[in-house]
């Protein structure tokens, strides 16, 4: 299994951490988006999508998101 709240993003921009923003699920991944939140960096280039397989995904597993309880959705 594997939880994002277990990997660190730095950008090797500014050398600093970037900041999980975003989450989205498209067919079997789930696509974490992050960014670097200060002034040395523009976040719309150096933003970083990290890929995890759904099945192996601990932490959206464990927060299911709305409408995804049942089947048909
Ligand atoms: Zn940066």
């Amino acid at each position: 299994m594997i939880n994002i709240r277990n990997i660190s993003v730095k950008c090797g921009n500014c050398d600093t951490y970037q900041t999980l923003c975003g989450f989205e699920r498209r067919e079997d991944w789930h696509i974490y988006t992050y960014e670097c939140e200060n002034e040395v960096c523009e976040s719309a280039v150096t933003r970083t999508l990290i890929e995890v397989p759904a099945e192996l995904d601990e932490f959206a597993q464990r927060q299911p998101g709305p409408g995804d309880s049942g089947p048909g959705n």
